[in-house]
């Protein structure tokens, strides 16, 4: 699932998951650009779509995606009532956290690891932001809410009108219900992922959102230090770390990583070590 984050705007200051301490600079590993980025780097691209169509579009799904996800939410779980089974949307809601942990780590690590700034299609608009990011931490810091959820809002409000429609005319069966509940609560969780993120690199975040850090329900600072030490391979899940532990654990990206070698498909920083030494 899409476009995470929008992490552009070149400037520094003191933040919680951003500190000095973890803000290791690899620009070998991580291709930022062709130098070692000592100075301001250039805006990472995402933010340029801020403008024309693509801007419109951020801007009006932005608006629409809460728009229909809180109906949605409501309709599936009046589906869950009308099935007697009112106190799925507990487990429903925890399962929508932790799917949603899953779905970003899978697509930051996927970020982190294929493909190049010059991918075509995802390079300048989901690759580079995310690289750049560990260079610049703090720089999402600066980020207004359509820049920090516009793009994920775009995938996301035809997946909400969807899960809309089939809370409104599909089953009302237990499970059914149950499982459009989650579904619409994944989604949910996804796109505020951004915001939690922003969140654990601020040094002085609202109180509510410190709040549910200090609670675990939301990404703490203190969690994804883990991520932001070199060779940031670790701890990618960014909207809560619940499986960060168990992923970390089994070495499951790394696992990933061997099945897609098997296949052909190498770490971006292997295909250009190979390109290079030939
Ligand atoms: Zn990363
Ligand atoms: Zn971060």
């Amino acid at each position: 699932m899409g476009v995470f984050l929008q992490l552009s705007k070149s400037q520094s200051r003191s933040t919680s998951a951003g500190s000095p301490g973890g803000d290791n600079h690899t620009p070998d590993v991580f291709d930022v650009g062709p130098a070692a980025p000592a100075g301001p780097l250039p805006r990472a691209g995402a933010g340029d779509a801020s403008h024309g169509l693509h801007g419109l579009l951020e801007r009006g799904a932005t608006i629409l995606a809460p728009l229909l996800f809180a109906p949605a939410l409501l309709l599936s779980y009046q589906r869950l009532s009308q099935a007697e089974a009112g106190w799925l949307a507990v487990p429903g809601v925890l399962l929508g956290l932790a799917f949603g942990d899953f779905v970003t780590g899978l697509v930051h690590w996927a970020a982190d690891t294929y493909c190049g700034e010059d991918t075509p299609v995802i390079g300048r608009g989901l690759v580079r932001p995310f690289r750049v990011h560990h260079v610049r931490p703090l720089e999402i810091c600066d980020h207004g809410l359509v820049e920090t959820v516009g793009n994920t809002c775009i995938l996301a409000a035809p997946l909400l009108a969807l899960f809309l429609a089939l809370a409104a005319y599909g089953e009302t069966s237990p499970a059914s219900a149950f499982a459009v509940f989650t579904a619409i609560m994944t989604v949910g969780v996804t796109v505020a992922t951004n915001q939690f993120h922003k969140w654990a690199h601020q040094e002085n975040p609202p109180p509510l959102a410190r709040a549910l850090q200090r609670a675990g329900i939301i990404l703490s600072p203190e969690h994804h230090r883990e991520h932001h030490a070199a060779p940031f391979e670790s701890s990618y899940a960014i909207t809560n770390g619940w499986l960060n532990p168990l992923l970390n654990r089994t070495g499951f990206f790394r696992r990933l990583e061997g099945a897609l070698r098997a296949v052909g498909v190498k770490p971006y920083r292997e295909e250009r070590a190979a390109g290079s030494g030939k």
